[in-house]
């Protein structure tokens, strides 16, 4: 590959291959539903073993305020707000000091919310749960009120999802809510402009590997419990970030 043509490759991978930076999207713990991404405790706690050793973890809030940072960062957001989250999730990452993401549908608050996949109906956190959960540090996102395929709802009922669930999720909890998560990870580009409106940001589930210039499509890792797609993910991710390091070095000598 000529120089030249190397040299402008790296310089557009760069601004995101350097951070290596990872956000990823969680459901439920030790829940015992059987659902993929239902993870057994002892892997969920491996997974942390590994992230804090690679990573400095943060939130969403502090990963888009600083754009780069001297270490990878990895950002653990959890999606549905189940009582999962405040009864087996919440306690494992305090014990550890891990900051995390919550992306709350103001509809299942109080009542249920459905499992990923089967359906079933689980527990959801209560208001009260929200508010111990942000008072102990946990970033409180907004998911929309009943879940929906944004890409379906008429215009108003699109706006009506976002403008909402923001504001009872403002009301309830007296902080702000600035960040958004795609109902069953539907977006396009109506949706996206429409969230940009209401929100300074919005997480999508899967996606490419690397955090693009679009805060309105962050793209996140989608963990299922299969230990051995985990660590490869976490372990290319820094391979990328070291080998475009170490050939930038190279070419500036
Ligand atoms: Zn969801």
């Amino acid at each position: 590959m000529p120089l030249k043509r190397s040299l402008n490759l790296v310089q557009r991978l760069l601004p995101e291959a350097s951070r290596g930076d990872v956000v990823l999207a969680y459901h439920l713990v030790g829940a015992g539903t059987g659902a993929v991404v239902d993870l057994p405790v002892r892997e969920f706690e491996r997974q942390l073993d590994l992230l804090t050793e690679r990573f400095h973890l943060c939130t969403l809030k502090d990963l888009l305020a600083a754009p780069a940072a001297p270490q990878p960062r990895a950002v653990l957001t959890f999606d549905d707000a189940y009582a999962n989250f405040v009864e087996v999730v919440l306690p494992i990452l305090e014990r550890r000091r891990i900051p995390s993401v919550l992306y709350v549908p103001i509809g299942f608050v109080q009542g249920t919310a459905k499992a990923p996949l089967t359906g079933a109906a689980l527990p959801a956190c209560t208001f009260a749960d929200l508010r111990a959960a942000a008072s102990a540090g946990v970033e409180i996102g907004s998911h929309g009120v009943n879940h929906l395929n944004l890409r379906r709802a008429s215009d108003a009922a699109l706006t009506e999802e976002l403008r909402r669930s923001r504001e009872v999720l403002e009301q309830e909890l007296g902080r702000a809510v600035p960040s958004f998560c795609y109902p069953q990870a539907k977006v396009d580009a109506r949706v996206e402009r429409a969230t940009a409106v209401h929100y300074e940001s919005a997480v999508a589930a899967g996606g490419r590997r690397h955090l693009g210039g679009r805060p309105h499509r962050i793209p996140r890792f989608p963990v299922r419990r299969d230990e051995a797609r985990f660590e490869p993910m976490i372990r290319s991710r820094l391979w990328l970030t070291e080998a475009l390091a170490s050939e930038v070095r190279q070419w500036r000598r």
